[in-house]
């Protein structure tokens, strides 16, 4: 057997019963094996994190910005090694693997610059001769719940920005891609982070991810992944008084008036519903588009669709890579099923697909006389799977983009300044984009949503201070 990936406890690398990584373009091929932790080291994960935690607050800030600065250099340096990894685990097609690479050195880029600009405020108090100072203190243990659709970009943006406020972390990755998670805190390790400040535990939700929600030495728990689990994490949380961060699903809308410019509307359409296979939490699952363009929006996205190249993700001139495991392949095609059932029209594919190697191919599915009610418009799919649901007006497609339980990203697609304002003013979304794809997003700014979408702040950029520091007020009579 291969090497096993161990865990790391309290700056030691921690043995523990080897999983298969299994690659999803090519199942004979294993990528790896990795150590699942038993409850028990979670909880010596935790006691680590929490006896690391007085002097890791109270580190110098050249020691965070060091670490942080050198980690980013190493995951540039290593971009094509580590893109490569993400695409054989995840199923993404090598250059997203690559771009998402990039994104999570950037985003340790950023936080190594943040760690020079902490700051706070002096102002004076209502009473003379009294100062207020309201400065901002790291939480303390933070566990870090991630999923597996981007397996290097959510932990990166999560464990960047609690080290760099002074906390410590135990971090569970998703079972299906702990290779990513594995290589992140290797380097992380290596880059001089003092023992216990930075503890992996690998495996499952209901072992490792269960110890951290029932103890009550973590201050604060992140979580990204489903709502089923999300819900699970928050009752927890509540349970402890605990400070809790969810991003959870989204059934995002793509709105494509009669004024769009058709090219812009097709891609947009395609890029957001289909590439990364559909993975996204941002992924626009819903194109409700106005009943003047809708024939030619069909046709030229169907167009779009046949032409594209879904194959192993490693292979060059793939466009869709696989679905991530058996599971995810099973519930798209329930989701396909329902839908026919629903009376919605299949206008493109939706068939299992073979390739030179045995993988989980789906040809990207394409549903067209959907209505807002049918299920396959309200649940979350997670996969390459999007409805068109066709609308009268701009008022109309306004009013079914916001009838969903979820609040993500919402698109437009218009040369109408009217349109495009009003729809930034009043989508029910945490992030809105006009001609853009709902996916895709920048690593400075916030990013989160509303409704079951998310639950906390939000995360990235500055606003990332909000979950990773309480705030202090002190009175000091001069
Ligand atoms: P999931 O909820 O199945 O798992 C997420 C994480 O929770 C995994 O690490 C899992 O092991 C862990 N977990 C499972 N049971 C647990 C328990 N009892 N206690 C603690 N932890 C537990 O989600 P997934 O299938 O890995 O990811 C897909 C979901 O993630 C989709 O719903 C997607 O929309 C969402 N997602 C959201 C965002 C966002 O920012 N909004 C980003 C990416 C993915």
């Amino acid at each position: 057997m291969a090497e096993l990936h161990r865990n790391l406890i309290d700056g030691v690398w921690v043995d523990g019963e080897g999983v298969a990584n299994i690659n999803p373009s090519d199942t004979n091929d294993v990528i790896g094996h990795y150590a699942g932790a038993t409850g028990d080291q979670a909880a010596d994960a935790i006691r680590a994190a929490r006896a690391a935690f007085p002097a890791w607050s109270r580190s110098g800030l050249m020691e965070r910005h060091a670490i942080l600065r050198k980690t980013a250099d190493e995951i540039f340096a290593r971009k094509d090694e580590l893109g490569r990894l993400l695409a054989r685990e995840e199923g993404k097609t090598l250059p997203e693997g690559i771009g998402e690479t990039v994104r999570a050195g950037q985003v340790f880029e950023f936080f190594a610059g943040e760690a020079l600009r902490l700051a706070g405020e002096t102002v004076p108090s209502v009473r003379p001769g009294v100062g207020v100072e309201i400065t901002r203190e790291a939480v303390g243990v933070v566990g870090i719940i991630t999923p597996w659709n981007f397996p290097i970009a959510i932990p990166a943006w999560k464990i960047a920005p609690a080290l760099c406020y002074g906390n410590t972390v135990v971090f569970k990755p998703a079972e299906l891609v702990p290779g990513c998670a594995w290589a992140i805190v290797d380097i992380l390790h290596r880059a001089g982070l003092p023992k216990g400040v930075l503890n992996l535990v690998m495996g499952k939700g209901s072992v490792v991810g269960q110890a951290m929600l029932d103890s009550p030495d973590v201050d604060a728990i992140t979580f990204t992944g489903s709502v089923a689990t999300g819900t699970r994490v928050a009752a927890a949380c509540a349970k402890h008084m605990r400070k809790v961060q969810l991003e959870m699903g989204g059934k995002n809308p793509l709105v494509v008036l009669d004024d769009a410019d058709l090219a812009t509307a097709v891609d947009c359409a395609v890029n957001g519903a289909f590439f990364s296979t559909g993975q996204r939490c941002t992924a626009s699952s819903r194109l409700v588009v106005t009943q003047g363009i809708h024939d030619r929006f069909v046709e030229a996205a169907t167009e779009k669709l046949r032409a594209l190249v879904v194959d192993n993700a490693l292979k060059e001139g793939t466009q869709i890579g696989p679905v991530v495991d058996e599971n995810q392949l099973a519930q798209d095609e329930k989701y396909i099923a329902i839908g026919r059932d629903e009376g919605a029209k299949l206008a493109f594919g939706g068939e299992r697909l073979n390739r030179e190697t045995p993988g989980f191919y789906l040809q990207p599915a394409l549903f067209t006389e959907a209505s807002n009610t049918m299920r396959i418009s309200r649940e979350e799919i997670f996969g390459p799977v999007a409805s068109v649901i066709r609308v009268k007006d701009y008022e109309e497609a306004l009013s079914v983009a916001n009838d969903t339980p979820f609040g993500l990203s919402a698109g437009i697609c218009t040369t109408s300044l009217k349109h495009a304002t009003h729809f930034k003013r009043n989508a029910e979304a945490g992030m809105v984009m006009v001609n853009l794809p709902t996916a895709g997003v920048d690593f400075h700014v916030p990013f989160g949503g509303r409704k079951g979408s998310s639950y906390g702040p939000r995360e990235q950029g500055r606003y990332a201070a909000e979950f990773y520091t309480t705030v202090k007020t002190a009175y000091t009579l001069a």
